[in-house]
Order: C-alpha cells, then structure tokens, then sequence
C-alpha cells in the first residue's frame, strides 16, 4: 500500500491495534483513526471487573497513551463518527459534515448492548456497559445494601453481578432461560456458575421472562410475566449485543449479523476491510463463518488485517479463545461457537477444577476450562486439529493432554 491512506473507523481495542499493526508492518503512508469515544483505543474487559469493581484506573484500560500514536504518525481523531462512506468515491463523511478520501478503509466500529425493549427499558436506573463512561456510572450506583436487579445471565451480566456483590451490593439475577450461560455452556457448567454466585449471596433465579420496570421515582419495580415483582434501586441488563454493522449495510457492503468478510479481511468491497466483534468472518481452520465478541478475536484479527493491508499475504485463522473472570473462578472457553453432542470431562464437575471438551460426531469442537488455565494451550491445538479423538484418553487425567495433541 506504500504511501496510501488507510483510514480505520473505530477506534477501540481493534482500531487501537490495527493501527499500531499498519506502522508495525511497514506502512509509511497516512493512517488516520476515527473514534467517537472521547479516549484513545481501549481494552473492555476491565469495564466489569477491575475498573467497576473500583480496583483499576481508565488509563490503566488504554492500549497506549494518546501521545503514542502522534508520534507514531497515527492521526487520532476523538469524539469523532463517520456517519457514511461513500465506497464509489472512496470517501467517508465524519459527524462534523467533513469528508475524508482513503485508499483503504478499515471497519473496526465493534458492537453496542442489545437494548430491552420493554417498558421502562430505557430509564435512568436502569443501566448497560459497553463503555468507560457506562461503567464508571454503575459503579457509583454500586454501595454497600443497593439492591441490584441484573436482567440477563451471560458472561458480562454474571461479572456484573459478581463485582457487585463484591462491592457489598445485594443482587438479584434474572435470567429469561432455563439456564445461565444458556448460549455457550452445557447445563452442568450452568449449574456450577449458579453456585458458586449463590455461594456469594447472589441470588440467581431462572425462566424468568422480564416485562417491564416501573420507575417510582427513588426505586425501581422488575415486573415479570408470571406476576412477580422484584424491588430494586437499580438494574443492569446484559442480554448480548448487536454489531455496529449500518454504517457499511447503507454503503452497499454484505452484512449478515455483522461485516461479512473473508479470511484476509476482506469485505465485498475491495477498498473496505473489517476486523472485531462487527465481523462475521470466515476462518480456514472450521471451514465456515461465524461473528465474536471476544478480546482476542478483537486483537489477533486486527494485527493480522492490518498486515494484510500493509501487503502480508497470511490469513487469520486461530482458534476462537475466551475467559472471563468472577468471584474466585476463571473459565476460559476455545473453539467456534456452534452445536455439539457429546461432552468428555476431564474432571468432574463438582470439583473446584476440571476441563470439558465439546465434541460433534466423535471430534472435539470446543473446550471449557474451570480453573484449569494449564490445559486451555493443548486442549486449543486438540480443537484446532478437529481429528476424532480417543475419549478415554482425553478423559483421563494421566494422560497429557500434550501427547494428545500431537
Ligand atoms: C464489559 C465488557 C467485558 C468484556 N470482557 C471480556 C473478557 O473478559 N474476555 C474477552 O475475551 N472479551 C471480553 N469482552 C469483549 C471484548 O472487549 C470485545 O470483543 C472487544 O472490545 C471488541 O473490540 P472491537 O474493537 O471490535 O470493538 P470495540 O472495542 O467496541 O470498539 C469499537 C469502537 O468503535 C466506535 N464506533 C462505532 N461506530 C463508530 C463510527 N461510526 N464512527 C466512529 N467510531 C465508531 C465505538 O464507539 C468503539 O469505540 C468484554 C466486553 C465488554 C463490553
């Protein structure tokens, strides 16, 4: 790409790194960053955990401080959106009426909450996080004896949860499934995860289905449709997120619940490329396409389209890796998400930890970890080979999961 301008709309964790990837690469032409947040590219995982629990900073969630970028020659422009791309003219045009030529555009505009649309959804005790500015105003609500509604049992409701509770907040789950964790976790992980919050004093209740908050004016009523009513001071609601994906649908981009782009990062315009959670990409090591929202998916896939861009030839193809984080357990996650029918435990699941692995017709597909971070390295290379598997083996501890792997 040599001299040309690259400009990357989202600055966040894969703007961010985009970027910093461009230079990294060798690309001396312009780079410009569009982001409208008011702070330079950022990590979002602190959101519910150090930060609202009050443990960290916001500069400690910077990837770089602004001052990196300048003089990187990256031109960050903050509290700034694009509001249209014109693909023809290879232009985009900024909220403030100002237009911008490229001659690569990079999509990193991530995803925002999926909203409750119910009545009461949108009031003022009534909280989402996606940003510093959400979590920072949470946590203010988050004292001693606050009675905290959480509606929607996800990976980023539960943290919630669990931060507040650590901040000596009494807190009420609700979740509309018969489980937590209903869209990635087989049930007996679910019910670990609820104990171990009920071993916290969270109180998780399941199959509940939210339809409506009434707002008294200093407390708040979470009514359900089997009749019941839950008092609260506030809510926080975690029921997934939606992909930033309009801005490239109105130019004439395909978008299938997110960017579709193609291994390189490729979108169906050949100027336009797309990395982070507002992709649904196709990834050569499953063979077929699928959208996350993950840190590394936002990091790994930006670095590796960003050398593209710079002329690197090789696709991103890594296998899919999550964790999170609450109370005293760390569970991490690896493979695409998808369907499986059968699980090998490697463990039981009522001990502190174990690793399960996803399998479909007899191959591993996916893998939890429960406090069991050392088995995620070799269980991943297990994932990625997709071969079928010797059950026992996998299942029994004195086999290294290593000489399985190979
Ligand atoms: C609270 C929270 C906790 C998380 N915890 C974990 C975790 O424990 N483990 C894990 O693996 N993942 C976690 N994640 C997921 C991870 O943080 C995301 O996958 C990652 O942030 C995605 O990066 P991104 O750059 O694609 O999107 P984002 O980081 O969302 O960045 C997109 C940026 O683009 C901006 N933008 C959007 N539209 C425009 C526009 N038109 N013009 C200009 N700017 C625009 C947005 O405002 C935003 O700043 C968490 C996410 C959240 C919200």
């Amino acid at each position: 790409m040599g001299e040309q301008h690259i400009v990357i709309a989202g600055a966040g964790h894969a703007g961010g790194r985009a970027a910093e990837a461009l230079r990294a690469a060798g690309h001396t032409g312009r780079i410009t960053l569009i982001g409208d947040e008011r702070h330079p590219p950022y990590e979002r995982p602190p959101l519910s955990k150090e930060l609202l629990a009050g443990a960290s900073t916001v500069e400690k969630t910077y990837l770089r401080p602004l001052a990196w970028y300048e003089d990187a020659g990256i031109h960050v422009r903050l509290g700034a959106a694009v509001r249209e791309i014109d693909a023809r003219a290879q232009r985009v045009r900024l909220s403030d009426d100002s237009e911008l030529p490229y001659d690569a555009l990079l999509l990193t505009t991530g995803a925002r909450p999926r909203r409750l649309k119910i009545a009461g959804g949108e009031g003022p005790r009534v909280f989402y996080l996606r940003d510093i500015e959400d979590s920072l105003a949470l946590r203010e609500r988050l004292v001693p004896g606050a009675r905290v509604a959480l509606i929607g049992a996800g990976f980023i409701g539960l943290e919630i949860a669990a931060t507040a509770r650590k901040r000596g907040a009494a807190v009420t789950v609700l979740e509309l499934a018969p489980q937590v964790l209903a869209r990635v976790a087989p049930p007996e992980i679910a019910a670990y995860v609820t104990d171990l919050h009920r071993r916290h004093g969270v109180e998780v209740l399941t199959g509940m289905v939210v339809t409506g908050i009434e707002d008294s004016g200093d407390a708040l009523a979470i009514l359900t449709a089997s009749g019941e009513r839950f008092a609260a001071d506030i809510a926080a609601v975690g029921i997934g997120a939606v992909p930033n994906a309009e801005l490239a649908q109105l130019a004439g981009l395909a978008v299938e619940d997110g960017i579709v782009v193609d291994a390189m990062g490729r979108s169906s315009n050949p100027q336009i490329y797309a990395a982070g959670d507002v992709t649904r990409h196709f990834n050569p090591l499953f063979g077929r396409a699928f959208r996350l929202e993950a840190w590394q998916n936002a990091q790994n896939q930006a670095i590796a389209v960003a050398k593209i861009m710079a002329g690197g030839t090789e696709p991103f193809a890594e296998v899919p890796w999550f964790w999170t984080d609450q109370f005293d357990m760390n569970l991490q996650t690896a493979g695409p998400p998808g369907p499986w029918d059968e699980l090998v435990w490697r463990g039981e699941p009522g001990e502190r930890a174990f690793t399960v692995f996803h399998l479909l017709e007899g191959k591993p597909v996916a893998v939890t970890t429960v406090n069991n971070t050392r088995d995620m390295r070799f269980a991943r290379m297990i994932v990625g080979r997709g071969q079928p598997v010797d059950r026992k083996a996998l299942a029994d501890k004195a086999v290294k999961l290593q000489d399985l792997a190979r």
